[in-house]
């Protein structure tokens, strides 16, 4: 018999058996079969591992179910979507009370939350999971983010603390999220910060390339050297290595088309925010950006048809100043995302604690960085990163930097929309008295939504008639 399943042998599944085969547990393995295309997977897969010497593999759902000793504890490594529900569906009518499903793929929290209340009706427990770091993440240890019953967690926590990556204390990458799709929503939001992550360097890499004429190697010096202090992150050292890969007598990246895919969550992540009504302009302007690159046959015509006036300036950027606007950036990311949390887990009474999703991002996930163990204790003096004293202390000595940067961009007609969605943000957050008056004031004027006067302190909703009829 084994103590635990696992359910999909794609990229991250095969991973995950093998590091759970590593930390000696009894496996059992699960593929679909499905002939002339994927035949006997899970039984060639473990030939190859000796680590996997006594895992059972199964290609047969049956089977699998009744080789895994009670409570059953079935890992699900599968494509999230339709193909998640059925897996579930067919799985309940094989499952008994108490038996533990966990859902490691990246499933929208709505589909958790959903899923969690449907299985409970036969006693089934339902953990839905983040899992970040990838292919070599999952083989050598992720970041585990699980949600659900806290009591069913403790079924299954003996296992993916083993797997999970260790923070610099030793202690696991992996803590109980919250209740219900906890754990999922955390995950959408790690991606979302990663994709501003992302979009950061890519922007960096363009206003190096054009100001201060740099090739992709230069630009990885640059990189490698800030990787040596604060601004080490994961990210930063995957840019500097793919910005040196070369190909013939080229730069690999020079030879890569311009269009850059997603696979959902962070639209996930900017609807979400537009829900509950938080700023994450940062996660929309990286994910807007994507868009834009995608749609590359109409930016390719447009070109030529906007070209009248552009004169671009160069100028050499002062590396440090960079290095500073690039922090400042990363900071208000992480504010934003981070806030996406909190404000969520008030409206589903979650209580996420900020402070240990920080450090469970501390290693193993992609956005692990040296900002991310800062912010473990600045995230236990406040939920809101730009409220901290010290933060803001330095953010404001040095936002000038980062509206030099901005006016770089300009000047040198770049698009750089996280760099502007970061000061902008900035420059909004911080202004006491914003233009929404002007809103408010329209608002009421053509659909009497009312506005609220700051002379009023009972802060009672008026109306005004803004225009006579016979005015018009
Ligand atoms: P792969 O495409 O490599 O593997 C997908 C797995 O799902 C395969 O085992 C596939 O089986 C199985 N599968 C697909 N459709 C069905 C179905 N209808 N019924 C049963 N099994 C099915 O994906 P990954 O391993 O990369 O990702 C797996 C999950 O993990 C996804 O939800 C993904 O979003 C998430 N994830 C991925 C990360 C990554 O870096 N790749 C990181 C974190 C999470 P078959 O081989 O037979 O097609």
């Amino acid at each position: 018999m084994a103590e635990f399943g696992l359910i999909g042998l794609g990229v991250m599944g095969k991973s995950l058996a093998r590091n759970l085969g590593r930390n000696g547990f009894r496996l059992a393995v699960y593929n679909r079969h499905l002939a002339g295309v994927e035949e006997n997977v899970a039984r060639h897969f473990i030939q190859f591992f000796p680590e996997l010497e006594s895992t059972l593999p199964f290609d047969d759902l049956e089977k699998f179910v009744a080789a895994l000793e009670r409570p059953r504890k079935i890992f699900l490594m599968i494509k999230a979507g339709a193909a998640t529900d059925e897996m579930i569906n067919t799985l309940q009518a094989l499952l008994s009370p108490d038996d533990v499903i966990i859902d490691g793929g990246n499933s929208l929290y709505k589909d958790t939350e959903r899923r969690t209340v449907a299985l409970a009706k036969s006693g089934i427990h339902f953990i839905g999971t983040g899992v970040s770091g990838g292919e070599e993440g999952a083989l050598k240890g992720p970041s585990i983010m699980p949600g659900g019953d806290a009591q069913a967690y403790q079924i299954v926590q003996a296992y993916l603390e083993a797997i999970a990556a260790k923070d610099a204390n030793g202690k696991p990458c992996c803590t109980h999220v919250g209740a219900g799709g906890a754990g999922h929503f955390v995950k959408m939001i790690h991606n979302g910060i990663e994709y501003a992550e992302m979009q950061l360097l890519a922007e960096l890499t363009e206003l190096l390339q054009f100001h201060n004429q740099l090739a992709p190697d230069a630009i990885a010096d640059v990189f490698a050297e800030w990787g040596r202090g604060e601004s080490n992150s994961y990210l930063l050292e995957i840019t500097t290595d793919i910005l040196r890969k070369r190909e013939g007598d080229d730069f690999l990246v020079n030879k890569i088309l311009d269009q850059a895919g997603n696979k959902g969550t962070g639209g996930w992540s900017t609807s979400t925010a537009s829900e509950l009504g938080v700023p994450a302009t940062m996660i929309a302007a990286a994910l807007f950006a994507r868009y834009t690159s995608a749609h590359r046959g109409e930016r390719l015509q447009a070109t030529p048809m906007y070209q009248n006036g552009r004169n671009a300036q160069g100028e050499i950027i002062d590396l440090n100043e960079l290095k500073t606007a690039y922090h400042i950036a990363r900071v208000v990311n992480h504010h934003q995302g981070f806030q996406m949390i909190h404000e969520a887990s008030e409206h589903w009474n979650w209580e996420i604690k900020l402070p240990e999703v920080a450090r469970i991002w501390t290693n193993g996930c992609i956005i692990r960085s040296n900002l991310m163990e800062n912010l473990v204790s600045i995230l236990q003096k406040t939920n809101r990163i730009l409220q901290d004293k010290e933060i803001s202390k330095i953010i404001d000595n040095q936002q000038f930097i980062l509206n030099k940067i901005c006016q770089a961009g300009l000047k040198g007609n770049l698009a750089l929309p996280c760099f502007q969605a970061a000061y902008q943000f900035l420059m909004a957050y911080s202004t006491a008295r914003s233009s929404a008056n002007i809103i408010q004031a329209q608002r009421d004027y053509f659909g009497a939504h009312t506005y609220r006067r700051i002379d009023d302190p009972e802060g009672k909703s008026h109306h005004t008639k803004w225009k006579d009829v016979s005015d018009s």
